[in-house]
Protein backbone atom coordinates (compact mmCIF):
# COMPACT_ATOMS: atom_id res chain seq x y z
CA UNK A 1 0.00 0.00 0.00
CA UNK A 2 1.66 3.69 -1.03
CA UNK A 3 2.35 6.16 2.07
CA UNK A 4 -0.47 8.78 3.29
CA UNK A 5 1.80 11.22 1.22
CA UNK A 6 1.64 8.77 -2.21
CA UNK A 7 -1.84 8.79 -2.25
CA UNK A 8 -2.46 12.89 -1.70
CA UNK A 9 0.18 13.19 -4.45
CA UNK A 10 -1.68 10.66 -6.72
CA UNK A 11 -5.28 12.58 -6.14
CA UNK A 12 -3.13 15.37 -7.44
CA UNK A 13 -1.32 14.44 -10.22
CA UNK A 14 -4.61 12.72 -11.43
CA UNK A 15 -6.40 16.04 -11.51
CA UNK A 16 -2.93 18.57 -12.53
CA UNK A 17 -3.00 15.77 -15.96
CA UNK A 18 -6.21 17.81 -16.72
CA UNK A 19 -5.27 20.95 -16.44
CA UNK A 20 -2.21 21.41 -18.20
CA UNK A 21 0.16 22.51 -15.22
CA UNK A 22 3.74 22.71 -15.84
CA UNK A 23 5.99 20.30 -14.06
CA UNK A 24 7.39 23.57 -12.46
CA UNK A 25 4.25 24.55 -11.41
CA UNK A 26 3.02 21.35 -10.15
CA UNK A 27 6.69 21.12 -8.30
CA UNK A 28 6.15 24.39 -6.78
CA UNK A 29 2.47 23.39 -5.32
CA UNK A 30 3.34 20.18 -4.07
CA UNK A 31 6.42 21.46 -2.39
CA UNK A 32 5.99 22.20 1.19
CA UNK A 33 6.82 25.38 2.63
CA UNK A 34 8.35 24.12 5.73
CA UNK A 35 8.54 21.11 7.55
CA UNK A 36 8.89 21.47 11.34
CA UNK A 37 10.08 18.60 13.72
CA UNK A 38 10.59 18.91 17.43
CA UNK A 39 11.30 17.10 20.56
CA UNK A 40 8.50 16.80 22.93
CA UNK A 41 9.86 16.23 26.39
CA UNK A 42 8.09 16.57 29.77
CA UNK A 43 8.11 14.98 33.25
CA UNK A 44 5.29 12.59 34.04
CA UNK A 45 3.58 12.15 37.22
CA UNK A 46 5.67 9.32 38.43
CA UNK A 47 8.83 11.74 38.20
CA UNK A 48 9.91 9.93 34.82
CA UNK A 49 11.49 12.00 31.45
CA UNK A 50 9.04 11.57 28.45
CA UNK A 51 10.00 12.41 25.04
CA UNK A 52 7.83 12.50 22.22
CA UNK A 53 8.15 13.62 18.52
CA UNK A 54 6.28 16.40 17.45
CA UNK A 55 5.48 17.99 13.78
CA UNK A 56 4.22 20.61 12.35
CA UNK A 57 3.82 20.61 8.24
CA UNK A 58 3.51 24.04 6.43
CA UNK A 59 2.14 23.03 3.62
CA UNK A 60 1.07 26.31 1.46
CA UNK A 61 0.64 29.77 2.60
CA UNK A 62 -0.75 31.20 -0.90
CA UNK A 63 -3.91 32.00 -0.45
CA UNK A 64 -3.50 33.58 3.09
CA UNK A 65 -2.52 31.97 6.56
CA UNK A 66 -1.71 28.74 6.92
CA UNK A 67 -4.51 26.96 8.40
CA UNK A 68 -5.17 22.73 9.79
CA UNK A 69 -5.36 21.11 12.94
CA UNK A 70 -3.53 19.14 15.22
CA UNK A 71 -3.40 15.02 15.84
CA UNK A 72 -2.26 13.87 19.20
CA UNK A 73 -2.41 9.61 18.10
CA UNK A 74 0.38 7.04 18.78
CA UNK A 75 0.70 6.55 14.73
CA UNK A 76 1.47 10.20 13.63
CA UNK A 77 4.51 10.04 11.76
CA UNK A 78 5.91 12.72 9.00
CA UNK A 79 4.28 11.44 6.21
CA UNK A 80 0.78 11.61 7.60
CA UNK A 81 1.33 14.90 8.37
CA UNK A 82 2.48 16.19 5.53
CA UNK A 83 -0.48 14.31 3.77
CA UNK A 84 -2.81 15.77 5.80
CA UNK A 85 -1.24 19.37 5.47
CA UNK A 86 -1.55 18.93 1.57
CA UNK A 87 -5.24 18.27 2.07
CA UNK A 88 -5.84 21.29 4.05
CA UNK A 89 -4.46 23.35 1.00
CA UNK A 90 -6.99 21.74 -1.58
CA UNK A 91 -9.74 21.91 1.04
CA UNK A 92 -9.59 25.85 2.45
CA UNK A 93 -9.14 26.90 -1.26
CA UNK A 94 -12.53 24.56 -2.81
CA UNK A 95 -14.56 25.91 0.19
CA UNK A 96 -12.81 29.36 -0.57
CA UNK A 97 -12.18 30.66 2.80
CA UNK A 98 -8.99 33.23 2.71
CA UNK A 99 -6.26 30.37 3.97
CA UNK A 100 -3.31 27.86 2.96
CA UNK A 101 -2.63 24.67 4.27
CA UNK A 102 -0.78 23.27 7.30
CA UNK A 103 -1.16 20.53 9.75
CA UNK A 104 0.68 19.52 13.10
CA UNK A 105 0.96 16.03 15.24
CA UNK A 106 2.67 14.31 18.12
CA UNK A 107 3.00 10.35 18.00
CA UNK A 108 1.78 10.11 21.39
CA UNK A 109 -0.97 7.82 22.86
CA UNK A 110 -3.36 10.28 24.33
CA UNK A 111 -5.47 7.50 26.39
CA UNK A 112 -1.88 7.23 28.16
CA UNK A 113 -1.70 10.11 29.61
CA UNK A 114 -2.86 11.71 32.55
CA UNK A 115 -4.90 15.01 32.58
CA UNK A 116 -1.76 16.86 33.74
CA UNK A 117 0.44 15.02 31.70
CA UNK A 118 -1.15 16.19 28.19
CA UNK A 119 -1.00 19.40 29.45
CA UNK A 120 2.70 19.32 29.73
CA UNK A 121 3.02 17.90 26.44
CA UNK A 122 0.82 20.11 24.73
CA UNK A 123 2.01 23.16 26.28
CA UNK A 124 5.85 22.20 25.69
CA UNK A 125 5.34 21.48 21.76
CA UNK A 126 3.48 25.74 21.94
CA UNK A 127 7.56 26.42 23.51
CA UNK A 128 8.82 24.71 20.63
CA UNK A 129 7.13 26.20 17.45
CA UNK A 130 5.59 29.11 19.16
CA UNK A 131 7.25 31.44 17.16
CA UNK A 132 6.58 29.46 13.64
CA UNK A 133 2.55 29.68 14.07
CA UNK A 134 -0.13 33.04 14.94
CA UNK A 135 -2.64 34.66 13.84
CA UNK A 136 -1.21 35.36 10.04
CA UNK A 137 1.36 32.61 9.69
CA UNK A 138 -0.26 29.41 10.70
CA UNK A 139 -3.66 28.56 13.36
CA UNK A 140 -3.75 25.42 14.52
CA UNK A 141 -7.28 23.86 15.75
CA UNK A 142 -8.02 20.04 17.13
CA UNK A 143 -8.44 17.24 15.34
CA UNK A 144 -7.89 13.22 16.33
CA UNK A 145 -6.97 13.17 19.93
CA UNK A 146 -7.46 17.05 20.65
CA UNK A 147 -10.43 19.19 21.86
CA UNK A 148 -11.30 22.83 23.01
CA UNK A 149 -9.10 22.16 25.81
CA UNK A 150 -6.25 21.08 24.60
CA UNK A 151 -6.92 24.30 22.69
CA UNK A 152 -6.88 26.80 25.43
CA UNK A 153 -4.00 25.34 26.42
CA UNK A 154 -2.31 25.95 23.06
CA UNK A 155 -3.90 30.09 22.66
CA UNK A 156 -2.72 30.43 27.11
CA UNK A 157 0.79 28.99 26.24
CA UNK A 158 0.98 31.14 23.21
CA UNK A 159 0.02 34.34 24.86
CA UNK A 160 2.81 33.73 27.42
CA UNK A 161 5.34 34.79 24.24
CA UNK A 162 3.13 37.28 22.18
CA UNK A 163 0.44 38.92 24.57
CA UNK A 164 -3.24 38.31 23.89
CA UNK A 165 -4.39 36.60 20.60
CA UNK A 166 -7.01 34.38 20.30
CA UNK A 167 -6.93 34.58 16.82
CA UNK A 168 -3.72 32.53 17.61
CA UNK A 169 -5.15 29.19 17.35
CA UNK A 170 -9.27 27.55 16.73
CA UNK A 171 -11.51 25.06 17.96
CA UNK A 172 -11.44 26.63 21.52
CA UNK A 173 -13.71 26.55 24.47
CA UNK A 174 -17.10 28.82 23.84
CA UNK A 175 -16.38 30.62 27.05
CA UNK A 176 -12.85 30.96 25.89
CA UNK A 177 -13.26 33.03 22.84
CA UNK A 178 -14.20 30.37 20.93
CA UNK A 179 -17.00 29.82 18.53
CA UNK A 180 -20.37 28.93 18.65
CA UNK A 181 -20.91 25.81 16.64
CA UNK A 182 -17.49 24.59 15.63
CA UNK A 183 -17.86 21.51 17.40
CA UNK A 184 -20.64 20.58 15.77
CA UNK A 185 -19.36 22.07 12.42
CA UNK A 186 -17.51 18.68 10.66
CA UNK A 187 -20.46 16.43 11.46
CA UNK A 188 -23.24 19.06 10.47
CA UNK A 189 -20.93 19.78 7.17
CA UNK A 190 -21.05 15.97 6.40
CA UNK A 191 -24.74 15.16 7.25
CA UNK A 192 -25.55 18.18 5.12
CA UNK A 193 -23.50 17.34 1.96
CA UNK A 194 -25.04 13.41 2.83
CA UNK A 195 -28.40 15.04 1.58
CA UNK A 196 -27.22 17.42 -0.48
CA UNK A 197 -25.86 13.79 -2.78
CA UNK A 198 -29.06 12.06 -2.12
CA UNK A 199 -30.79 14.67 -3.66
CA UNK A 200 -29.20 14.74 -6.78
CA UNK A 201 -29.79 11.07 -6.82
CA UNK A 202 -33.25 11.68 -6.50
CA UNK A 203 -33.49 9.34 -3.55
CA UNK A 204 -35.42 10.27 0.17
CA UNK A 205 -33.10 10.78 2.95
CA UNK A 206 -35.88 9.64 5.31
CA UNK A 207 -35.20 5.81 5.55
CA UNK A 208 -31.66 5.66 3.93
CA UNK A 209 -29.44 3.17 5.60
CA UNK A 210 -26.31 4.60 6.91
CA UNK A 211 -23.20 2.81 8.55
CA UNK A 212 -20.90 4.61 10.16
CA UNK A 213 -17.27 4.26 11.16
CA UNK A 214 -15.95 6.25 14.03
CA UNK A 215 -18.39 7.83 16.78
CA UNK A 216 -15.48 10.66 17.74
CA UNK A 217 -16.70 14.24 17.42
CA UNK A 218 -17.06 14.24 13.60
CA UNK A 219 -18.91 10.73 13.59
CA UNK A 220 -21.41 11.63 16.72
CA UNK A 221 -22.36 14.85 15.28
CA UNK A 222 -22.98 13.30 11.78
CA UNK A 223 -25.47 10.84 13.78
CA UNK A 224 -27.32 13.34 15.36
CA UNK A 225 -27.57 15.59 12.46
CA UNK A 226 -28.92 12.93 10.08
CA UNK A 227 -31.01 11.15 12.40
CA UNK A 228 -32.85 14.29 12.55
CA UNK A 229 -33.39 14.27 9.39
CA UNK A 230 -34.89 10.80 9.53
CA UNK A 231 -31.96 8.53 8.21
CA UNK A 232 -31.41 5.27 9.57
CA UNK A 233 -28.12 4.93 11.73
CA UNK A 234 -27.78 1.08 11.08
CA UNK A 235 -24.52 0.75 12.19
CA UNK A 236 -21.60 2.33 14.25
CA UNK A 237 -18.06 0.93 15.11
CA UNK A 238 -15.21 3.38 17.34
CA UNK A 239 -11.62 1.92 18.05
CA UNK A 240 -13.22 -0.69 20.43
CA UNK A 241 -15.87 -2.22 18.19
CA UNK A 242 -19.42 -1.84 17.04
CA UNK A 243 -23.06 -2.48 16.99
CA UNK A 244 -25.60 -2.75 13.97
CA UNK A 245 -29.47 -3.14 14.15
CA UNK A 246 -31.70 -3.06 11.34
CA UNK A 247 -34.19 -1.09 12.50
CA UNK A 248 -31.64 2.03 13.22
CA UNK A 249 -29.73 2.79 16.49
CA UNK A 250 -31.24 5.75 18.72
CA UNK A 251 -28.42 8.23 17.98
CA UNK A 252 -28.96 10.12 21.44
CA UNK A 253 -29.27 7.29 23.73
CA UNK A 254 -26.04 5.52 22.00
CA UNK A 255 -24.34 9.35 22.46
CA UNK A 256 -25.38 9.08 26.53
CA UNK A 257 -23.90 5.27 26.41
CA UNK A 258 -20.65 6.61 25.06
CA UNK A 259 -20.53 9.38 27.14
CA UNK A 260 -20.73 7.04 30.57
CA UNK A 261 -19.00 4.07 29.21
CA UNK A 262 -16.35 5.75 26.04
CA UNK A 263 -17.32 2.97 23.61
CA UNK A 264 -20.04 2.13 21.56
CA UNK A 265 -20.17 -1.79 22.27
CA UNK A 266 -22.47 -3.11 24.52
CA UNK A 267 -25.21 -1.01 23.82
CA UNK A 268 -28.43 -2.39 24.55
CA UNK A 269 -30.92 -3.61 22.53
CA UNK A 270 -28.52 -3.82 19.38
CA UNK A 271 -25.93 -6.83 17.91
CA UNK A 272 -22.05 -6.37 17.67
CA UNK A 273 -20.30 -5.88 14.64
CA UNK A 274 -16.92 -5.53 13.85
CA UNK A 275 -14.80 -2.68 11.42
CA UNK A 276 -14.33 -5.25 8.68
CA UNK A 277 -18.04 -6.24 8.84
CA UNK A 278 -19.16 -2.34 9.10
CA UNK A 279 -16.85 -1.58 5.75
CA UNK A 280 -19.21 -4.07 4.54
CA UNK A 281 -22.62 -3.38 5.27
CA UNK A 282 -25.49 -3.51 2.86
CA UNK A 283 -26.18 -0.23 2.93
CA UNK A 284 -27.18 3.28 0.77
CA UNK A 285 -24.87 5.15 2.51
CA UNK A 286 -20.88 4.29 4.00
CA UNK A 287 -19.62 7.25 6.44
CA UNK A 288 -16.03 6.33 6.99
CA UNK A 289 -15.20 9.00 9.74
CA UNK A 290 -12.04 7.90 11.71
CA UNK A 291 -8.69 7.56 10.46
CA UNK A 292 -7.37 7.21 7.22
CA UNK A 293 -6.65 4.61 4.54
CA UNK A 294 -9.28 2.20 5.81
CA UNK A 295 -10.66 1.66 2.42
CA UNK A 296 -7.99 -0.35 0.39
CA UNK A 297 -7.56 -2.33 -2.67
CA UNK A 298 -7.92 -5.21 0.10
CA UNK A 299 -11.16 -4.99 1.16
CA UNK A 300 -12.65 -2.83 -1.73
CA UNK A 301 -14.72 -5.50 -2.89
CA UNK A 302 -16.54 -6.07 0.05
CA UNK A 303 -18.36 -2.40 -0.08
CA UNK A 304 -21.63 -3.01 -0.53
CA UNK A 305 -23.03 0.45 -0.24
CA UNK A 306 -23.67 2.85 -3.33
CA UNK A 307 -22.26 6.05 -2.07
CA UNK A 308 -19.36 6.75 0.43
CA UNK A 309 -19.34 10.20 2.44
CA UNK A 310 -15.49 10.58 3.58
CA UNK A 311 -15.70 12.20 6.57
CA UNK A 312 -12.10 10.97 7.83
CA UNK A 313 -9.08 12.60 5.95
CA UNK A 314 -7.92 10.26 3.28
CA UNK A 315 -9.89 7.07 4.47
CA UNK A 316 -9.65 5.62 0.87
CA UNK A 317 -6.92 4.68 -1.11
CA UNK A 318 -5.88 5.99 -4.60
CA UNK A 319 -5.96 1.53 -5.66
CA UNK A 320 -9.53 1.27 -4.13
CA UNK A 321 -10.97 4.83 -5.48
CA UNK A 322 -10.48 3.40 -8.75
CA UNK A 323 -11.69 0.29 -8.28
CA UNK A 324 -14.66 2.46 -6.33
CA UNK A 325 -15.17 4.52 -9.97
CA UNK A 326 -15.35 1.45 -11.83
CA UNK A 327 -17.86 0.18 -9.47
CA UNK A 328 -20.01 3.67 -10.30
CA UNK A 329 -19.86 3.43 -6.16
CA UNK A 330 -19.89 7.25 -5.47
CA UNK A 331 -17.28 9.14 -3.54
CA UNK A 332 -17.77 12.40 -1.68
CA UNK A 333 -14.23 13.33 -1.48
CA UNK A 334 -12.66 14.46 2.33
CA UNK A 335 -11.35 17.38 1.07
CA UNK A 336 -15.43 18.70 0.69
CA UNK A 337 -17.16 16.29 2.32
CA UNK A 338 -15.46 17.47 5.65
CA UNK A 339 -14.32 20.93 5.21
CA UNK A 340 -17.05 22.30 7.99
CA UNK A 341 -14.84 22.20 10.85
CA UNK A 342 -12.31 24.53 9.41
CA UNK A 343 -15.43 26.78 7.60
CA UNK A 344 -16.58 27.09 11.03
CA UNK A 345 -12.68 27.49 12.57
CA UNK A 346 -12.50 30.54 9.83
CA UNK A 347 -15.29 31.95 11.49
CA UNK A 348 -14.13 31.63 14.80
CA UNK A 349 -10.93 33.74 13.33
CA UNK A 350 -13.05 36.45 12.04
CA UNK A 351 -15.18 36.88 14.99
CA UNK A 352 -11.70 36.59 17.76
CA UNK A 353 -9.64 39.52 14.71
CA UNK A 354 -13.13 41.57 15.15
CA UNK A 355 -13.50 41.10 19.21
CA UNK A 356 -17.16 40.10 17.95
CA UNK A 357 -19.38 37.40 18.30
CA UNK A 358 -21.78 35.65 16.15
CA UNK A 359 -25.04 33.42 17.44
CA UNK A 360 -25.11 29.91 16.62
CA UNK A 361 -27.81 30.43 14.34
CA UNK A 362 -25.56 32.82 11.88
CA UNK A 363 -22.88 30.39 12.20
CA UNK A 364 -25.15 27.76 11.02
CA UNK A 365 -26.70 29.77 8.34
CA UNK A 366 -23.15 30.73 6.64
CA UNK A 367 -21.71 27.41 6.97
CA UNK A 368 -24.43 25.85 5.25
CA UNK A 369 -23.79 28.27 2.33
CA UNK A 370 -20.60 27.95 2.08
CA UNK A 371 -20.73 24.22 2.00
CA UNK A 372 -23.52 23.93 -0.60
CA UNK A 373 -22.11 26.38 -2.66
CA UNK A 374 -19.13 24.72 -2.86
CA UNK A 375 -20.69 21.61 -2.95
CA UNK A 376 -22.66 22.92 -5.90
CA UNK A 377 -19.57 24.16 -7.83
CA UNK A 378 -17.78 20.83 -7.60
CA UNK A 379 -20.82 18.64 -8.65
CA UNK A 380 -20.74 21.10 -12.05
CA UNK A 381 -17.42 20.75 -12.69
CA UNK A 382 -17.51 16.93 -12.22
CA UNK A 383 -20.58 16.99 -15.01
CA UNK A 384 -19.26 19.27 -17.39
CA UNK A 385 -15.45 17.47 -17.23
CA UNK A 386 -17.18 14.17 -16.99
CA UNK A 387 -14.69 13.42 -13.74
CA UNK A 388 -14.96 12.27 -10.48
CA UNK A 389 -16.35 14.31 -7.64
CA UNK A 390 -12.90 14.11 -6.25
CA UNK A 391 -10.98 14.75 -9.12
CA UNK A 392 -13.71 18.11 -9.57
CA UNK A 393 -12.67 18.71 -6.26
CA UNK A 394 -9.05 19.08 -7.13
CA UNK A 395 -9.36 20.85 -9.96
CA UNK A 396 -10.94 23.66 -7.94
CA UNK A 397 -9.15 23.62 -5.26
CA UNK A 398 -5.87 23.28 -7.06
CA UNK A 399 -6.79 26.32 -9.73
CA UNK A 400 -7.90 28.54 -6.95
CA UNK A 401 -4.27 27.78 -5.16
CA UNK A 402 -2.21 27.94 -8.77
CA UNK A 403 -4.07 31.56 -9.41
CA UNK A 404 -3.49 32.84 -6.23
CA UNK A 405 0.79 31.69 -6.85
CA UNK A 406 0.67 33.30 -10.04
CA UNK A 407 -0.96 36.48 -8.81
CA UNK A 408 1.05 36.72 -5.70
CA UNK A 409 4.33 36.23 -7.53
CA UNK A 410 7.36 34.33 -6.12
N1 LIG B 1 -8.82 19.10 11.72
C1 LIG B 1 -9.88 19.60 10.91
C2 LIG B 1 -9.67 19.22 9.45
O1 LIG B 1 -9.01 18.25 9.15
C3 LIG B 1 -10.13 21.08 11.13
C4 LIG B 1 -8.99 22.00 10.83
C5 LIG B 1 -9.22 23.43 11.27
O2 LIG B 1 -10.26 23.75 11.81
O3 LIG B 1 -8.32 24.23 11.04
O4 LIG B 1 -10.21 19.81 8.56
Amino acid sequence: MSSSYQSVSRYFEDAVDRMGLSANMQKLLLTPEREIKVQVAVERDNGEIATFIGFRMQHDSARGPMKGGLRFHHEVDADEVLALATLMTWKTAIVNIPYGGAKGGIAVNVRELSHGELERVTRKFVDEIHDMIGPHKDIPAPDMGTNAQVMAWIMNQYQKFHGFNPACVTGKPVELHGAEGREEATGRGVAQLTIATLEKRQLDPVGTTVALQGFGNVGSYAARFLAERGLKIVAVTDAFGGVTTSNGLDIDALCEHVARTGKVVDFADAESITNEELLASEVDVLIPAALGNVITAENVDDVRANIIIEAANNPTTPEADEILARREILVLPDVLANAGGVTVSYFEWVQNCQHFKWELSRVRKELDKIMLSAFEKVWEIAEAKHVSLRTAAYLLGIGRVGRATVLGGL
